[in-house]
């Protein structure tokens, strides 16, 4: 994970109202900054082409300076994941947000938090929020070296994922393993076929109330 810091008189006004929000990053193509143009149903660029756009967690924004930092996974082949690890002071990037965040429901009694490292940014911010009541964290990584410290004194457990199956099994056990009784409020994100299994056992197989977990798939596995 690489820290971006953007800056400039533009974000002048923006504002982190909600932890674990998105914003959604412009990429440059070829070291071109293009502000796509919407064309009926879609945003493109001049050439017709869409856009590079990806969305991340605000993790913080400094109003003296107008800089937004964002924290990006460093993986293997992604667009964005070379951005993050080549740009260099002085590059351009658009950004759009923020949107939806999570809404903290003060009846809550416990919290499970489940994610993989896409989503330390977001867990990072709830438990800066949460309230004082127990908090369990399950976090998934691809490399020890993704194993930092969340800032609050909470049950984390941790597991380097072997492969894209032990990945999976590990985030959905995570959550079957807990007991989700009256006041429980799950809070879940990664990637995105986990977390259709999480979803799967929580909304079908038990029939936990959907009001009581938000469960976002923050990307998809292609390869
Ligand atoms: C609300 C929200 C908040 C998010 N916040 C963050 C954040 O704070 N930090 C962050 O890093 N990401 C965050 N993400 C996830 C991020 O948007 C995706 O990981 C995105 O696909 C990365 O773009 P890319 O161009 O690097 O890879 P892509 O071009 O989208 O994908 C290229 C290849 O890489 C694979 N891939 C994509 N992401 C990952 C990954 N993380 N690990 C391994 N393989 C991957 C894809 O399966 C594909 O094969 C968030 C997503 C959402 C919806």
């Amino acid at each position: 994970m690489t820290r971006v810091s953007l800056e400039g008189d533009e974000l002048e006004g923006f504002e982190i109202t909600k932890p674990a929000a998105s914003v959604r990053l412009l990429l440059p193509i070829r070291g071109e900054l293009e502000i796509p143009q919407w064309r009926g149903n879609e945003f493109l660029l001049r050439d017709d082409t869409r856009p590079i756009i990806r969305t991340f967690t605000p993790r913080r924004f400094d109003k003296e300076n107008n800089e937004l930092h964002i924290d990006v996974v460093l993986h293997s082949n992604g667009v964005a994941s070379t951005w993050a690890a080549t740009t260099q002071p002085g590059d351009r990037a658009a950004v759009s947000g923020p949107g939806r965040g999570y809404d903290i429901d003060p009846r809550a009694t416990v919290f499970l938090i489940v994610g993989d490292e896409t989503a330390i940014p977001a867990i990072c911010q709830l438990l800066e929020l949460l309230p004082d009541v127990p908090i369990s964290v399950h976090l998934l990584v691809a490399h020890p070296d993704a194993l930092v410290d969340l800032g609050r004194d909470v049950g984390v457990t941790w597991h380097v994922a072997t492969d894209a199956t032990d990945a999976d099994e590990w985030l959905s056990g995570a959550v079957q393993s807990t007991d989700l009784a009256n006041g429980v409020r799950v809070w879940a994100a990664g990637e995105a076929a986990a977390m259709q299994h999480i979803r799967k056992y929580l909304f079908r197989d038990i029939g936990f109330p959907r009001s009581n977990a938000h469960v976002r798939g923050y990307w998809k596995r292609t390869t």
